[in-house]
């Protein structure tokens, strides 16, 4: 069990919590408007008289936002509604020029689902999906430009958003990082939503409250809006859980609010009684149609879906022969995921996997390059192993040749080639090289013999440094061992 169990004077309590995930779609344009969705343009130069709410302008739905929703919706294995509807969801603020947002309501695009998400203790856990929807993003306030003045750029206004609510199936902060992690992999995988949260294009509310183990109803929760990262959602719902419990555990009670996480101090901060549904007044968009998908729409974007992690994972592991841990992690990005598969092709998948996790990753780590600024490509990466599983090169030279190779980008084989890397095999050499070794150190010949054998290991380093380090070491080992016992 991974649950969250807080220690109470007579009792323990258990954390409850339930995630809103608002995703930007990856849309050329928005999604009731023609204007771009380009990031980093001019401020409010994507704009049009749609995003502004100008009297007498239409919207009219962005096919693509609709498409997008559904492949999401499939990944995360929910039900297609085919029947769908748009609503207003009333309320006045600045960056909301039309006084109310289009969103869905009642008919949701996409139903319930379910997610599987893995846990540190090697575990599984399914979360529920209750549903996801599409609607449009609100413009975006700028309070720092001026000390008595609010700037507001309409670029975002009108972007297409699709907003995931998970069932309160979370019992623990590891539950809700694990999640989010999964659905940023899937939405990256499928090229939905780039899921940059310190970017605001993939944003989490998590409503949290707690009860004593075995109380069967949720009491009043508390909904922190808008965590910024993976990491500060956890550390959000783990304070904001033991918050409670103090309330709780000093004869207070909850009730049903807003709040908002400082990651400076690590706390949640009040911000409002919380809003319900009907202060919203939704009623039905006049202005669109209600969404009817055919059975041709939805069985071509079923016949378009991208291998999703879990199912890449799956197959390495079964094709490839990765352990599940290895296949988990480099699956988790979609890059390394391909980038692995590259360099692994017609070698030793395993061998590649290994050397990916451990020296590749840690030279990109020390050099802090990204993936893609690799000085090693994934063919170079594959064809040094392969020097290595062919004998043409010992483990050891590999590591210098791996050093070499990060330092100029260049192919293994030449490297090889060029400083006469390539390892000792010829057993004649070898040999006279050990009985050479054996003749000038009699004392230790002598002290192994008596039984101290674990002097095997200097013989084998006194041949290596004779070898300049290119000898094979298994027949090293064999010859060794014929030698001297
Ligand atoms: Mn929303």
């Amino acid at each position: 069990m991974s649950a969250l169990i807080l220690k109470g004077k007579n009792n323990d309590w258990e954390m409850i919590c339930g995630l809103e995930i608002h995703c930007q779609i990856i849309s050329k344009s928005k999604i009731y408007s023609p204007s771009s969705t380009a990031y980093g343009s001019d401020v409010n130069e994507n704009v049009s008289f749609i995003d502004v709410a100008m009297p007498g302008m239409l919207p009219s739905l962005n096919k693509e936002c609709v498409r997008q929703a559904l492949k999401t919706g499939i990944a995360l294995n929910a039900k297609v509604n085919k029947y769908s509807a748009f609503a207003r969801k009333n309320y006045f603020y600045a960056d909301l020029p039309q006084g109310y947002q289009i969103t869905q309501d009642k008919f949701p695009i996409i139903g319930e689902g379910v997610v599987k998400i893995e846990l540190e203790n090697g575990e599984t856990k399914e979360i529920g999906i209750e549903r996801l929807h599409i609607e449009q993003d609100t413009a975006k306030s700028i309070h720092d430009i001026s000390p008595t003045k609010t700037f507001i750029d309409f670029n975002r206004a009108g972007v297409g958003l699709m907003e995931l609510v998970t069932k309160p199936d979370f019992r623990s902060p590891e539950e809700v990082g694990a999640f989010l992690r999964k659905l940023r992999s899937i939405v990256r995988y499928l090229g939905t939503c780039d899921g940059n949260m310190d970017e605001g294009s993939m944003r989490c509310d998590a409503s949290v409250s707690i009860r004593p183990v075995g109380e069967k109803e949720f009491r009043p929760r508390a909904e922190i809006k808008n965590v910024n990262s993976v990491k500060f959602a956890c550390q959000a719902v783990e304070y904001e859980a033991n918050r409670q419990l103090e309330i709780y555990e000093s004869g207070g009670s909850m009730e049903q609010e807003s709040r908002q996480f400082d990651p400076v101090s690590g706390e949640t901060k009040f911000m409002r009684k919380k809003e319900y549904a009907h202060e919203y007044r939704y009623f039905p968009e006049p202005d669109l149609l209600p969404l009817v998908l055919t059975d041709e729409f939805i069985a071509e974007i079923k016949a378009d879906m991208v291998e999703l992690p879990d199912e890449k994972k799956e197959r390495f592991v079964k094709e490839l022969g990765l352990t599940p841990y290895d296949a988990k992690v480099i699956c988790e990005n979609k890059e390394t995921a391909e980038f692995f598969e590259k360099a692994a092709k017609g070698h030793d998948a395993k061998k590649v996997a290994n050397w990916l996790m451990g020296d590749f990753f840690a030279m990109l780590n020390e050099k802090k390059l990204t993936l893609e600024q690799s000085p090693i490509s994934a063919e170079n990466l594959g064809e040094l192993v392969e020097l290595v599983t062919s004998n043409v090169i010992n483990g050891k030279t590999a590591k210098d040749v791996f050093e070499i190779m990060a330092e100029t980008g260049e192919n293994p084989s030449k490297i090889v080639e060029e400083k006469g890397l390539k390892q000792v095999t010829d057993t004649g050499a070898i040999e006279k090289i050990i009985d050479e070794i054996i003749a000038s150190n009699p004392d230790n010949v002598a002290s192994y013999k008596a039984g101290k054998t674990n002097l095997m290991g200097w013989f084998v380093g006194q041949v290596m440094k004779a070898s300049h380090g290119k000898a094979n070491p298994t027949l090293v080992n064999q010859i060794l061992v014929q030698r001297l016992d």
